[in-house]
């Protein structure tokens, strides 16, 4: 195979995987009794050794990446509620927009993380072992 096959980014941003091999996983494995756990990141792609972090500081922009995600979330959950439940008040949809955003932070966290990461790596069919 010489190009990455259409399909195959998105499939490895979602699957928070190597932007470069696009196998080896980007996140240790974590498990919802330990939240903190849901946010470790390995330092290099345990694959391909691609680093995960190129230079200090690198998801800084990953930030705005969230801010999106975010964004996109509240729309979803605004839109929702209005077809549900119109007669919501705004504490109802201030209180889903917090709970959107805390339950929601290990899933932006990861795919602000991967989506910045996939930006800059560009995927390398050498990389890719089988
Ligand atoms: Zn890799």
């Amino acid at each position: 195979m010489s190009h990455s096959p259409k399909g195959a980014i998105l499939k490895s941003i979602f699957g928070f995987q190597c932007p470069k091999c696009q196998s080896g996983p980007l996140f240790k494995k974590g498990s919802l009794l330990k939240p903190a756990s849901l946010f470790q990141m390995y330092k290099h792609c345990p694959t391909c050794n691609q680093s995960y972090e190129p230079e200090p500081g690198f998801y800084f922009g990953a930030m705005f990446v969230s801010y999106a995600i975010n964004t996109a979330l509240f729309i979803a959950a605004w839109v929702a509620l209005t077809v549900l439940y119109p007669d919501y008040t705004l504490g109802l949809l201030l209180g889903i927009l917090v709970l959107v955003v805390i339950l929601g932070l290990p899933f932006t966290y990861r795919l602000s993380r991967s989506i910045w990461l996939a930006i800059f790596v560009r995927f390398d069919p050498k990389a890719v072992k089988d």
